[in-house]
C-alpha cells in the first residue's frame, strides 16, 4: 500500500518514485518521527515498513505507557512525540501517558499524511548497495516484486539495524562480555477488571509488591500495579505458571477497567532470528494464559475479567544496534552527561530486563537529572549518508538500555529527519552541516526553557 496526499490518491493511485531525498527503514515510533521531520520540512521521503500498518514495538508490540521524560514537570520531547500525544488524546486514545496501539496508528497515519510523506507498506528490505560510505540504493520486496530504490540520505530505524546489517556497516549486538540480549515479552490486555477492588487490595498487601508503587491511587489517572509475589511463586511451585514468569505487571488505560500487562518474560531467544522469534511467539502466548487463568481465579478485582487481546508480535527489547560516531555509554546516562552537540535528551535510567542467569538492572537517575545524546550516536561510522535511530542508536548495552524507550525513540528519529533534511537542502554531507544549524531545528528537544 503506497499513500501520499490524500488529493492525489483521490485523482490517481499514486506510485513510488525511483528515487528520494531521504528514505526512512522501519515504521516504528522512531521510523515515525524521522519520517514526518524530513517531509516537513520540505524533502521528498518514502518510509518503507515490512508489516501492514505503523507503530512498531509501540502497535505490533502493544507496547504502552510511554516512559518518563520529564524533569521538575516540563517535557523533554516535544516536537513530533508531542504531535502524536495530541492526535491520540484528540480520539480519547491516551490516560496521563498511557495508550491504545490503535490511537498510534491513527495518529502516526494522521501526522505522516499531514506531512506529504509517502509510505510504502507490506515491503520488507533485503539488500542495500553500499559504495565509498555511501548507502546508493535498496532493495525491497513489496508484493512479490522486487524493486529498487536510491536515496540520498538513508535512516535505519528498523529496531534491528538491518540497513546497517545489510550495508556492511559496524554493529553490536548484546552484552559487550556475555553476548545476552534483554528478555523479550508478549503484551496483553484485559478487560473488565474492577481496578478498585485490585488498588485496595494492594494497599492492604505492600509487602507482596514492587518497593517503588505508588499507593495514591487516583482512577482517572494511570495506575501502575507490580508484583504479586506470593500468588507468582505459589503457582510456580505448583507447576500453574512457568519459572520464568518473576511477577505480574500491569498499567491501566483509557476505557475503564481495562488494563495493559507487561508480564510475559521469555528467556534464551535471539529477537531478531526469524527461528527464536517463532519459538517465543508460542512460549509468549503460553505465558499469557496461564497469568490470566491465575488472575481470574485467585487476584481481588479480576473475578469478571477477560484476555481481550495480546500483542501481534512479540516485544523484543534489544537486539542489533549501529557503531556510530560516539557510542553512548552507561556512564554518560548515569552522570547526567552534556554535550555541545547534542540532539535530544533523556532521563529515563539504565532498564535491563535480564536473561537467563542475569540480573535484571534498573538505574533510576536522580529526580531532576537528565543526560543529553549527541548527534554522533545517530550517525552510523564510516558512512557518510546512513543515519540510526531508536533502538538503532549506536551505544553501549547500558546506554541502549536507557535510550530504548519510545519518548527517546521519538526525539532521536525526528533529530535524524532534521539532519538529513539539512544536508539534502544545502547540497552538504552529513558531518559538514554545523551542529548549531542542526540543533536550532531540534531546540524544542534540547534547551529546558524553549
Ligand atoms: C516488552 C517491551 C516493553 C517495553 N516497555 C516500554 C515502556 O513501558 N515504555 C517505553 O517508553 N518503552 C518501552 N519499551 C521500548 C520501546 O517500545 C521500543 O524500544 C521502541 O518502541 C522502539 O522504537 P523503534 O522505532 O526504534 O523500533 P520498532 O518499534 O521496533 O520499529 C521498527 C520497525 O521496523 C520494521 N522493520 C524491521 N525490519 C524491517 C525490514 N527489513 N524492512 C522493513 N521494515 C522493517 C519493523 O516491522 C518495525 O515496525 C518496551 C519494549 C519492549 C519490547
Amino acid at each position: 500500500m503506497v499513500f501520499g496526499f490524500y488529493k492525489t490518491i483521490k485523482k490517481k493511485s499514486v506510485s513510488i518514485k525511483d528515487k528520494y531525498n531521504v528514505i526512512v527503514i522501519g515504521a516504528g515510533i522512531s521510523g515515525v518521527s524521522a519520517a514526518v521531520k524530513a517531509a516537513r520540512s520540505g524533502v521528498s521521503v518514502l518510509l518503507i515498513e515490512q508489516y501492514g500498518f505503523i507503530g512498531g514495538m509501540s502497535t505490533a508490540g502493544m507496547v504502552s505507557p510511554f516512559m518518563k521524560h520529564s524533569v521538575n514537570g516540563e517535557t523533554l520531547v516535544r516536537g513530533v512525540f508531542e504531535d502524536l500525544e495530541i492526535n491520540m488524546r484528540n480520539i480519547n486514545g491516551m490516560i496521563d501517558n498511557g495508550f491504545y496501539a490503535s490511537a498510534l496508528r491513527t495518529a502516526s497515519y494522521n501526522l505522516l499524511i499531514g506531512s506529504r510523506c509517502d509510505v510504502l507498506l507490506n515491503s520488507v528490505i533485503f539488500n542495500v548497495e553500499s559504495k565509498d560510505r555511501f548507502v546508493k540504493s535498496i532493495d525491497i520486496l513489496s508484493n512479490g516484486k522486487q524493486l529498487s530504490i536510491k536515496g540520498d540520505i538513508f535512516i535505519d530505524t528498523s529496531g534491528d539495524a538491518q540497513l546497517v546489517y545489510l550495508g556492511g556497516f559496524s554493529w553490536a549486538k548484546g552484552d559487550e562480555t556475555s553476548g545476552k540480549m534483554q528478555a523479550l515479552t508478549l503484551f496483553f490486555r484485559m478487560a473488565d477488571i474492577d481496578i478498585q477492588k485490585v488498588t485496595d487490595y494492594a494497599s492492604k498487601n505492600k509487602n507482596d509488591f514492587f518497593g517503588w508503587m505508588d499507593y495514591n491511587f487516583d482512577l482517572n489517572k494511570i495506575i501502575s500495579i507490580a508484583g504479586f509475589f506470593s500468588n507468582v511463586k505459589k503457582a510456580i511451585t505448583e507447576g500453574r505458571l512457568p519459572p520464568e514468569v518473576n511477577y505480574i505487571f500491569f498499567t491501566t488505560l483509557p476505557e475503564s477497567g481495562e488494563a495493559s500487562f507487561n508480564t510475559s518474560n521469555i528467556l534464551g531467544l535471539d529477537g531478531s532470528t526469524s527461528l527464536d522469534l517463532t519459538k517465543a511467539e508460542l512460549e509468549g502466548r503460553r505465558q499469557v494464559r496461564r497469568v490470566v487463568e491465575l488472575l481470574q481465579d485467585e487476584i481481588p478485582g479480576f473475578e469478571n475479567s477477560f484476555l481481550l487481546e495480546t500483542a501481534v508480535q512479540v516485544g523484543v527489547r534489544e537486539t542489533r544496534r549501529a557503531v556510530g560516531d560516539y557510542i553512548v555509554t552507561g556512564d554518560d546516562i548515569r552522570y547526567g552527561r552534556k554535550f555541545p552537540d547534542a540532539i535530544a535528551r533523556g532521563c529515563y535510567g539504565i532498564d535491563i530486563h535480564g536473561q537467563k542467569d542475569e540480573e535484571s538492572k534498573m538505574e533510576n537517575l536522580p529526580e531532576g537529572a537528565y543526560y543529553e545524546i549527541p548527534r554522533g550516536s545517530i550517525i552510523v561510522r564510516n558512512s557518510e549518508n546512513l543515519l540510526v535511530a531508536g533502538r538503532c542508536i549506536s551505544a553501549t548495552r547500558e546506554g541502549h538500555g536507557a535510550l530504548r524507550i519510545m519518548p527517546t525513540s521519538a526525539a532521536t528519529g525526528e533529530a535524524c529527519g532534521a539532519w538529513a533534511a539539512l544536508a539534502v537542502k544545502n547540497n552538504k554531507k552529513l558531518r559538514e552541516i554545523n551542529h548549531k544549524v542542526l540543533q536550532e531545528l531540534v531546540a524544542h528537544n534540547i534547551s529546558l526553557k524553549n
